[in-house]
C-alpha cells in the first residue's frame, strides 16, 4: 500500500484525489503556486509544497519541482487529476526514473492515445469503429483538397496533438480549405508544438458519448457505461450525463465490451474514456483520454463506485475490485460546469468570493475547491465547481437539479449558473433532444442570458 501520494494539481480535482487517500489511509502531499498558498487542496492535504510562481509552466507543470517535492516528503506515488501534466508522457517516464509510481497509464500508451492519428489508428485496429477520414498525417493543401473532395464536405482538420477544444477548424466547402488547413497547423504548432494535421469527415448532427474504460494493467479490463456531453460550447463540454437518454441497453452492452476488449488487448492500467460522435444509431471514435476526466462523478454515481480509490489500488498493483457483471446502473446523474465566467460572454471573472453556499440534501454533490473570501486566481481554468445530482431517472434528476441550483449561492463573481438556470427552462434540455450544435445555436438565438 502506498502510504504518501502527492497531487500533482489544484483547485477541485487536487480536493477529489486527498479525500479519496483519506478515506484509504494514505498521507497526502499537495503542491501549490505563490498564487494558491491560501487554496483549499493546501488547507485539506497532510502536507504541503510550494512548487513555483503563478504561471502553470512555472509552478504546476514543473516537473524537476515536483519530483522534488516527492523526496522532500517522502510520497511515493503522484495522482496527476486531469489537465497539467495528466497527459504527458514524458512526465510519467521522469517519475518512472526517479522510482516513483504515476497513477495512470504507461508512458507508452499516454503516448499512443495523446498523438490523434496514431490513436486512431490503433483503435481502427483493435475494432473500434472511427469517423471516416485521411489514413494518416496530411502534410499538403493540394492533399488536403482531394481528401476533402472525395470523402465530400464538411470536413474538419485537426491538429494531431490537439486537446480542448483547440486545434481543429471546419471547412463546408473547397473555399474554406485553405484558411482551415493552415489555421488547424498553426494551431497545432503553437499551441502543442506539433503542425502534424488529419482531416474527418465532420458529422453534423452527432451526439457526444463517452464511454468509461478501466484497465487492470494485466490484460483485464471493463467498462463502465457511457457519458453523454453533447451540450458543449466550442467543443468544450459544459453538461454531462450518464446514462445517456439515446442509447439502448445493446448499445450500451455493444461499445461497452468493443472498449473493454481494446483496452484489455493492449494491456491499459487505470482510468481511460474513450470519446465517440454517436449519429444515426452508429458509434465513430475521436479520441482516448488516457486520465480521470472532470465529468467522471456522474459515472461515480450511478455505479456508486470510486474511481479515485480505484486508480490507486490499480497502481499499487492490486486487481480491478469489480467484474464486468457487478457494474449494474443504479438511476441517473447529471453534472453542471460551473465556470467563473460572465455570461453571456464567456469572459473570465476571476476576483473575490464573498459567499459561497453549497447545495445539500439527497442525491447532491458539490465538487468544488472556492470557499467565502477566496480569491480566485485569473491564472488557470475558470471551473469552481462541479454540481452532481442523482436520482432514480432522468426527469427525477432534472428536478433534484433545479432544486439544488435554487440553494446554491456564490456572490462577489460572475459564474456560468444563469446559463443552467435558462437551459432547465428548454424542452430540448428537459426530452434530452440535442446534438453537439445545440448549445451554440441555443446561445445565439438567446443573447440575454
Ligand atoms: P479535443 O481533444 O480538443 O477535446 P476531440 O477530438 O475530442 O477534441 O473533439 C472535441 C469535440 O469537437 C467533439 O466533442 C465534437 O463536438 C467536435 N468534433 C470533433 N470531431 C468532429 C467531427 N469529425 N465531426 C463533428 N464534430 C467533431
Amino acid at each position: 500500500m502506498f502510504k504518501k501520494i502527492l497531487i500533482a494539481n489544484r483547485g477541485e480535482i487536487a480536493l477529489r484525489v486527498i479525500r479519496a487517500c483519506r478515506e484509504m489511509g494514505i498521507q497526502s502531499v499537495a503542491v501549490h503556486s505563490t498564487a494558491d498558498a491560501d487554496a483549499m487542496h493546501v488547507r485539506m492535504a497532510d502536507e504541503s509544497v510550494c512548487i513555483g510562481p503563478p504561471a502553470g509552466t512555472d509552478s504546476y507543470l514543473n516537473v524537476p519541482n515536483l519530483i522534488s517535492a516527492c523526496e522532500i516528503t517522502g510520497a511515493e506515488a503522484i495522482h496527476p487529476g486531469y489537465g497539467f501534466l495528466s497527459e504527458n508522457a514524458n512526465f510519467v517516464q521522469v517519475i518512472e526514473d526517479h522510482g516513483l509510481k504515476f497513477i495512470g497509464p504507461t508512458a507508452e500508451h499516454i503516448r499512443i492515445m495523446g498523438d490523434k492519428i496514431t490513436a486512431k489508428e490503433t483503435m481502427r485496429k483493435l475494432g473500434v469503429p472511427c469517423v471516416p477520414g485521411s489514413a494518416g498525417g496530411v502534410d499538403t493543401i493540394e492533399e488536403a483538397r482531394k481528401i476533402a473532395d472525395e470523402m465530400g464536405y464538411p470536413v474538419i482538420i485537426k491538429a494531431t496533438a490537439g486537446g480542448g477544444g483547440r486545434g481543429m477548424k471546419v471547412a463546408t466547402s473547397v473555399d474554406d480549405i485553405d484558411v482551415a488547413f493552415g489555421t488547424a497547423r498553426s494551431e497545432g504548432k503553437s499551441v502543442f508544438g506539433n503542425p502534424e494535421v488529419y482531416i474527418e469527415k465532420y458529422l453534423q448532427l452527432p451526439r457526444h458519448i463517452e464511454v468509461q474504460v478501466f484497465g487492470d494493467g494485466k490484460g483485464k479490463a471493463v467498462h463502465l457505461g457511457e457519458r453523454d456531453c453533447s451540450l458543449q460550447r466550442r467543443h468544450q463540454k459544459v453538461f454531462e450525463e450518464a446514462p445517456s437518454p439515446v442509447i439502448t441497453e445493446e448499445q450500451r452492452q455493444r461499445i461497452g465490451k468493443t472498449c473493454a476488449d481494446a483496452v484489455a488487448g493492449i494491456g491499459y492500467a487505470g482510468a481511460g474514456t474513450i470519446e465517440f460522435l454517436f449519429e444515426n444509431d452508429e458509434f465513430y471514435f475521436i479520441e482516448m483520454n488516457t486520465r480521470l476526466q472532470v465529468e467522471h462523478p456522474v459515472t461515480e454515481a450511478i455505479f456508486g463506485i470510486d474511481l479515485v480509490r480505484e486508480q490507486i489500488r490499480v497502481a499499487e498493483g492490486l486487481p480491478l475490485s469489480f467484474v464486468q457483471d457487478e457494474l449494474v446502473i443504479n438511476g441517473h446523474a447529471i453534472e453542471c460546469r460551473i465556470n467563473a465566467e460572465k455570461v453571456p460572454e464567456f469572459r473570465p471573472s476571476p476576483g473575490t468570493v464573498k459567499q459561497y453556499h453549497a447545495p445539500g440534501g439527497l442525491g447532491v454533490r458539490m465538487d468544488s475547491a472556492i470557499y467565502d473570501g477566496y480569491k480566485i486566481p485569473p491564472y488557470y481554468d475558470s471551473l469552481i465547481g462541479k454540481l452532481i445530482v442523482h436520482a432514480a431517472d432522468r426527469p427525477t434528476a432534472l428536478a433534484r437539479l433545479e432544486r439544488a441550483l435554487s440553494e446554491l449561492v456564490v456572490d462577489g463573481v460572475d459564474t456560468t449558473l444563469p446559463l443552467f438556470d435558462a437551459l432547465l427552462r428548454e424542452d430540448a434540455v428537459q426530452t434530452g433532444d440535442y446534438t453537439i450544435h445545440w448549445l451554440e445555436q441555443w446561445l445565439e438565438t438567446n443573447p440575454e442570458i
